[in-house]
Parts: C-alpha cells; sequence; structure tokens
C-alpha cells in the first residue's frame, strides 16, 4: 500500500525560533544594538509571519539602521540558512519511516529559499517531493498543494500531514482528508471546527505516532464531515 507523509518546514522539521534568535543575536551586536532590543525585533518578526522586505523596513526605521534595505536583504538571505543546524534525530527518523515504505513529502509556505534552508540543513534528499508555495502557486490550507505533493510521490492522497501551524498545516491537511500531527510547541489545542488526530513536541515523535498507527487505515478516521 502506498503511504504518504507530509511535513511543514518552520517550526517543525527545522527550530526556526532558535535560528531566528542565533541570528538576531548576531545582527543586533553588528548594528551596535543592545541584546535587550531583541524582544523588539521578534515582535516586528511575528514568528516569521512577517515579509523580510516589511520587516527589514520596520527593523531600520525602529533602530535608526542606515545600511539600505536591500543591502540588508541581500545579507539576510546570505546568513540565514547558516543558522539552521542539522536535525540528526529528525533524519533518522525520516529515514526509519522511508526504509518502511512511506512517501515522504515537504508542503510549505513561503519563497523559493525555503530550499536554500532545507539545503543547508541536509534535509534536502530525505524527501520525494518538495512543495514550496511560491513555486507550486498555491498555499496552505489550499488542498492543492498537498494534492500536488501526493501527485508528484505518485501516491493517492492518504496518510499524515505534520505541521505546528493550525490554520495552515491542521486545517489544510483535514481538509485534504489526511490524517494530521499537530506539533505544540508548548501551546493548548484551542480550534474548535477541527483537531488534530494527535499531538507531539517534536518530528521523531510524530513519526512514532504514524508508525505505531501504520497496521490501520491510512485515512482519517474523525467522523467529522470535511467542511
Ligand atoms: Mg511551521
Amino acid at each position: 500500500m502506498d503511504r504518504l507523509a507530509l511535513f511543514d518546514v518552520d517550526n517543525t522539521l527545522l527550530d526556526r525560533q532558535a535560528a531566528f534568535e542565533h541570528w538576531a543575536a548576531d545582527f543586533l551586536v553588528a548594528n551596535h544594538i543592545d541584546p535587550s532590543q531583541y524582544g523588539e525585533l521578534s515582535s516586528i518578526d511575528n514568528d516569521g509571519v512577517t515579509p523580510r522586505d516589511v520587516f527589514f523596513t520596520q527593523v531600520k526605521e525602529r533602530f535608526g539602521i542606515a545600511t539600505s534595505l536591500d543591502q540588508l536583504l541581500d545579507n539576510y538571505h546570505q546568513a540565514y540558512a547558516n543558522y539552521y543546524p542539522t536535525p540528526h534525530e529528525t533524519i533518522r527518523a525520516l529515514r526509519e519511516l522511508r526504509t518502511k515504505g512511506w512517501k515522504l513529502g515537504v508542503v510549505t509556505n513561503g519563497p523559493a529559499s525555503q530550499l536554500t534552508k532545507l539545503d543547508a540543513a541536509h534535509l534536502t534528499n530525505e524527501f520525494d517531493v518538495i512543495c514550496v508555495s511560491e513555486i507550486v502557486g498555491v498555499r496552505k490550507p489550499d488542498v492543492r498543494i498537498f494534492e500536488d505533493a501526493a501527485r508528484r510521490c505518485g501516491v493517492a492522497l492518504l496518510g499524515w500531514m505534520v505541521g505546528d501551524t493550525p490554520g495552515t498545516d491542521i486545517e489544510g491537511g483535514w481538509r485534504a482528508g489526511l490524517r494530521t500531527i499537530w506539533i505544540t510547541r508548548g501551546r493548548t489545542w484551542s480550534e474548535t471546527a477541527y483537531r488534530p488526530d494527535a499531538l507531539a513536541t517534536s518530528v521523531p515523535q510524530a513519526i512514532a505516532i504514524i508508525l505505531a498507527s501504520s497496521d490501520e487505515s491510512p485515512g482519517r478516521t474523525s467522523s467529522k464531515a470535511r467542511p
């Protein structure tokens, strides 16, 4: 039986929060800004949701940085991927799943530079397909990005979606008919219209859940109707 496991990138496969903290610490030092201003930077970043041109426009204004916006963006894009260490435990777990016959895919919202991050962290070759929204042309939770992943893997859209953002990863996976695992990051689930099938604190833990349930039907078990 073909089985498909799809994964989000930021704060799922990769610890985007830690990478941002390390980058921000270096950025503050390089620009002679007191480290205590990290909170301001983090607030403008909004967990990576703020587009980078908007982020640097606001950072320039807030801290009175003279460097041009283009230069700040260039510096960022050149350096940022290096702040992602190789997630060895995650790679080990992904390989175990793949060895057992699963097709593995990445489904991420963001620019093409998501590929650079995956490369820097040595994750690219661990997947059968990598779907980046700005390349594919649709974003999670649009079901078409999950359909694209399944089609490019040559399997039916049956299996699991693992991610940390309720409105994109979990709602999107659920709408696509996948079972879902929410990476909690210390949070409590609060959505009532849909919910994940399982919670995990890491990708290795999520993969253990997938493997433990792999004797069951790969379809979604929830009785709740798809919207
Ligand atoms: Mg994420």
